[in-house]
């Protein structure tokens, strides 16, 4: 058994007591917990998570505990990472571009649902066992909705993956589809316009699908009103059933962001204030990467060294990371108190997707120390 990792009150208590000079992700293992409950009870179908949000150790084992058995994974390396945790977890490798030591490489994890999205990448998986084994054929549609699109990248168009699926069909593979709707997607009209076109896809096809995997995309907590997740799983099923009918498909759902992001809260310290610019300790080399792409957050506080909030009006600052490099700026104002001063805490809620996972260690900064509270 592993030593169980100290736990604080709260990322103020911990703030005050220690005055941390590196950034901190505050990570509430109560609230993952929560969140991977709320996707288990509220989603009509399979539920997995999408490793490369965040893999670290504590988050596996925290989604293993809330009882996510399956993971989408999207190279070997994350395979043995979920392996490490749990031997027993179910893969998903739905990286739908794998060179051939890759497929072989997860033969010997024991994948059996791999996602294509091309004729050349399904002929890569000739030679796999059948056995059950799943093919998802992704495919792609212009829809809006999410922050930024992942269909420039990958997927079939229709017409595409209605050949595809066909092809994995008589291949002897279980004939499925996946979509992904785009990251940080808050519409459920998104997912119903893609359920309602595989089941197209299916039909034109003549394929009965074993399963319909709605991707991730589920938007966090980051600005204006809470995503309702219970409404897209509602949207999901309706459209499933009204799309598909008797024959309608077990849905699989994969989120990254939504299911982890409400669990960290990033204290990040300001290092200097000056001609209307903050200089922080973390920036777009670390964990505000993603900024760059999804805008400014809007759930931040801000503390002073002794606790107290600062409560200053906002307004608006140039927001640099520590690194020596000019594109170390995040790409819009932030808006932070007035008498925001040197050694000030930010704190950013939601911040626990794609943030530590995407850090780099430019310049000797951007590691985050991860501390756990039972409280954020
Ligand atoms: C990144 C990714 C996800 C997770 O996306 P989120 O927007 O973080 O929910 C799910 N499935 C696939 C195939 C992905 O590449």
């Amino acid at each position: 058994m592993r030593n169980q990792p100290a736990l604080w009150p709260t990322p103020r208590w911990h703030l005050e007591k220690y005055q941390p000079d590196e950034p901190v992700l505050y990570f509430c293992p109560d609230v993952l917990q929560a969140t991977a409950q709320r996707f288990l009870d509220g989603f009509d179908g399979t539920v997995t998570y999408a490793v490369k949000a965040n893999d670290q150790m504590a988050v596996l084992e925290n989604l293993i505990g809330a009882g996510i058995e399956a993971f989408d994974v999207a190279s070997p390396l994350e395979m043995q990472h979920v392996r490490d945790v749990n031997p027993q977890a179910i893969l998903h490798y739905h990286n739908p571009v794998r060179s051939i030591a890759e497929v072989a490489g997860a033969l010997k994890y024991g994948v059996k649902s791999w996602s294509v999205d091309c004729l050349r990448e399904l002929e890569k998986l000739a030679d796999l066992p059948r056995n059950g084994t799943e093919i998802a054929v992704r495919f792609r549609l212009p829809v809006a909705g999410a922050a930024y699109d992942f269909g420039d990248k990958f997927g079939a168009d229709p017409d595409t993956a209605v050949r595809l699926l066909k092809h994995a069909c008589e291949m002897g593979f279980r004939p499925s589809l996946t979509f992904h709707p785009g990251t940080q997607c808050a519409d459920p009209g998104a997912w119903a316009t893609y359920v309602t076109e595989a089941a197209n896809v299916a039909r034109i096809a003549g394929v009965e699908l074993y399963r319909l995997n709605v991707g991730g995309g589920f938007a966090a907590h980051r600005c204006g009103a809470k995503p309702d997740l219970e409404a897209i799983f509602a949207r999901i099923s309706k459209e499933t059933l009204r799309a598909f009918g008797v024959s309608a498909p077990e849905l699989v759902c994969e989120p990254g962001r939504a299911m982890v992001a409400e669990a960290f809260t990033l204290a990040v310290r300001v290092k200097t204030v000056r001609n209307g610019a903050v200089y922080l300790n973390d920036g777009v080399y670390g964990a505000l990467t993603e900024l760059r792409d999804i805008g400014v957050p809007e759930r931040v506080e801000v503390f002073r060294g002794d606790g107290s909030t600062v409560l200053g009006r906002a307004i608006p600052y140039v927001v640099f990371g520590p690194t020596c490099d000019s594109l170390d700026c995040l790409p819009e104002k932030m808006p932070l108190p007035e008498d925001l001063r040197e050694g000030d805490y930010v704190l950013i809620r939601a911040m626990g997707a794609y943030s530590a996972s995407i850090s780099t260690g430019f310049n000797g900064y951007g590691r985050q120390v991860v501390i756990n509270v039972s409280e954020l």
